[in-house]
């Protein structure tokens, strides 16, 4: 058995988590922490039951009580560098699904680890239908270098673009050729034609009623090919979230990317 910490059990993402470990029968969920709820059975909060686990507000002193074997991280941009580096220092294990970790904050996390017995896993996207169209758009980009990318998520998403995007992004851009359609600037709406990474324009929708798409347009003379990812409900991101924390004990140092943990 696994047991495992769910790092803001009571967002959208962290209640879909305490489902999906209490289902599992490798996975025992141990102990949840959040900054609202405290006090309250989780059980009764994702519609379990009551499960006797209580809602915690202190990180570092959950994770020393209860030694969970994995803390699982769905909180938000400004929380979770420190939920990591708490998990580093109690000798946890982590598994982050937080977007918004910068460059510099992966490299951190990297030299955090050096001789230390303890891992971390980080996916931009759990869904396993995310990770198959970045890999797709990085076979089409061969042909196609003109590209671009339009992500669409809920009104609640606090950082653009989405995490997925840049990644997707940053895996074409390693493969683009070089003859990329370039128009001269000008924006009379400042934005209009998006942020830029690289060569690739990223477009952020963000409206009540979308979970989590992307749409990866490539253009070229007489066609356009469209690649398109929809979750529909956070339950798709379950899968792996889970395949994550039965592998994280055993992967060394930080991984990246759920693509790591497929056969592709
Ligand atoms: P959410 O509904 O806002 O949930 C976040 C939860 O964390 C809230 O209950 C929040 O409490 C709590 N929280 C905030 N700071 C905390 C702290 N320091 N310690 C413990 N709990 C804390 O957000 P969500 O939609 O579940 O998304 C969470 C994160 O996952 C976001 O960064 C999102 O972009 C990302 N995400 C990733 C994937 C993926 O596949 N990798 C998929 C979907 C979402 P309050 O509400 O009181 O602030």
């Amino acid at each position: 058995m696994t047991k495992v910490l769910v790092s803001g059990a009571c967002g959208k993402m962290g209640c879909e988590v305490c489902r999906a470990v209490y289902e599992d029968p490798e996975l025992s969920l141990v102990g949840v922490v959040d900054i609202s709820h405290i006090g309250e059975d989780i059980g009764e909060s994702v519609g379990l039951g009551k499960l006797d686990i209580c809602i915690k507000n202190d990180l570092e002193a959950t994770l020393n009580e209860l030694k969970p074997d994995v803390m699982v991280d769905f909180t938000n941009p400004s929380a979770v560098m420190n939920n990591i580096k708490t998990a580093i220092k109690c000798g946890v294990n982590s598994v982050v699904g937080t977007t918004g970790i910068t460059v510099d904050g992966l490299e951190e996390i990297e030299s955090l680890l050096k001789n230390k017995n303890v891992n971390v896993f980080i996916a931009p996207n759990f869904a396993i239908g995310a990770v198959l169209m970045m890999k797709f758009c990085e076979k089409a980009v061969e042909s196609f270098p003109n590209v671009e990318i339009i992500e669409l998520h809920h009104d609640q998403k606090v950082d653009a673009p989405s995490g997925t995007a840049l990644k997707t992004a940053e895996m074409m851009s390693a493969l683009q050729k070089k003859d990329i359609f370039e128009l001269p600037e000008k924006e009379i709406l400042k934005g209009a034609r998006g942020g830029k990474f690289k060569n690739i324009r990223i477009h952020s929708v963000r409206l009540p009623g979308f979970v989590a798409h992307q749409e990866v347009i490539f253009g070229s003379k007489g066609q356009t090919l469209t690649i398109r990812h929809d979750s529909i409900d956070r339950v798709s991101f379950m899968p792996g979230v889970v395949m994550a924390i039965k592998q994280v004990q055993r992967r060394k140092g930080l991984t990246y990317g759920l693509e790591k943990l497929m056969d592709l």
